[in-house]
């Protein structure tokens, strides 16, 4: 059998005194290069998940193999962790009392003190840090230390690098570039990425998988688009952006030409909605909310069946109480 590089087999894990399993069957896999998101609510199982990955935590039953090789859990090493796994926790873990320099050459103590500076200044630079090294953690901004964490973390050449909410600490122009900058090193060194976030923009931006999961389980797995664009569930709908789901009376079915009957519900991405002229769409309804979210407004539209829908629009602002027409370009059948 040939093994993708990253293997994740039916891992199953309930703490003890708990009744529910806090992750239960969890498979998927990944290949060299490419950056996983775990997209999920509080209680998913996205810490335990990564801790299982990172040898941290035993599951109860299934496996992580890491390039051809098990990654061996607690019960089967004194000293946890594998030297080819890194993790960043959401609390980065650095160490207070030393500083920046010292923080980055912990791992990599057992190189001769040349190659640790050499590499030290590398890490610097790839995160864009340069002339801090003396900084204690203290005197850095969240984002600054964040930073550090990650460069802490890629120092000794992980083969597998695991994130734990890794944007939460930074603004939007920061989060940004990072997501740059990793992508670069992450190519540029065949590293794995695994990063849990229940921030949708985040898991859609940065991955090239990306998995989302409730209450242990995963409940759907695809390219960012084909979870985005096809959801499985009205959960996962939601869970990844702006929706609108509708049962399937609620708008004429001429409109919406995937729908099959089995289905009762359909969901509506802002987006693959217009507002027109009540003259150019069949679908009415009455403007009675306009949101500015810069480069669009979010309108909301109570249409005369009494269903309320979220429409993205550029131009014009309808006034509240104007009487418009909508349109559906995409609709999206959804079993439950
Ligand atoms: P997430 O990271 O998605 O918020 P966690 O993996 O932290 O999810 O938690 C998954 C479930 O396991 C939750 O119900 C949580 O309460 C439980 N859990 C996590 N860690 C422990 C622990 N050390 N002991 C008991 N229950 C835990």
């Amino acid at each position: 059998m040939l093994l993708s590089f990253l293997e994740v087999e039916k891992v199953s894990k309930r703490y003890p005194g708990q009744t529910m399993p806090a992750l239960s069957d969890v498979s998927f896999t990944a290949n060299q290069g490419e950056i996983i998101a775990i997209l999920g609510e509080s209680g998913a199982g996205k810490t335990t998940l990564l801790r299982i990955m990172a040898g941290l935590e035993s599951p109860d039953s299934g496996y992580v193999w890491l390039d051809g090789r098990p990654v061996p859990d607690l019960r089967q090493k004194l000293v946890p962790g594998d030297a080819r796994v890194a993790l960043i926790q959401q609390d980065f873990g650095l160490f207070n009392r030393m500083n920046v320099a010292d923080n980055l050459s912990y791992p990599i103590l057992s190189l001769p003190f040349e190659r640790q500076q050499t590499r030290i200044q590398e890490l610097l630079e790839l995160m864009r840090l340069p002339g801090i090294e003396k900084k204690m953690p203290a005197q850095l901004s969240g984002g600054e230390r964040q930073r550090i964490a990650i460069a802490r973390a890629l120092a000794s050449y992980p083969r597998l690098l695991l994130m734990d909410e890794p944007f939460s600490q930074m603004d939007y122009p920061m989060r940004r570039s990072l997501r740059r900058d990793l992508k670069k090193i992450i190519l540029r060194d065949q590293i794995t990425v695994v990063l849990v976030t229940h921030e949708p923009s985040h898991a859609l931006a940065v991955a090239d998988k990306l998995i989302v999961m409730r209450k242990g389980k995963i409940l759907q797995m695809g390219t960012p688009e084909e979870v985005y664009r096809y959801p499985n569930t009205e959960y996962v709908a939601a869970a990844t952006g702006e929706v609108n789901i509708l049962p399937t009376e609620a708008l004429p079915l001429e409109w919406c030409p995937e729908l099959d009957q089995p289905y009762s519900k359909f969901c509506i991405r802002p987006e693959e909605m217009a507002i027109v002229t009540e003259k150019e769409s069949p679908i009415r309804g009455t403007a009675i909310h306009s949101e500015f979210a810069g480069a669009y407004r979010l309108v909301t539209v109570l249409l005369e069946n009494g269903h309320e829908v979220k429409v993205f629009h550029v131009g014009r602002v309808p006034t509240a109480g104007a009487i418009v027409g909508v349109r559906v370009r995409r609709a999206h059948p959804l079993k439950a």
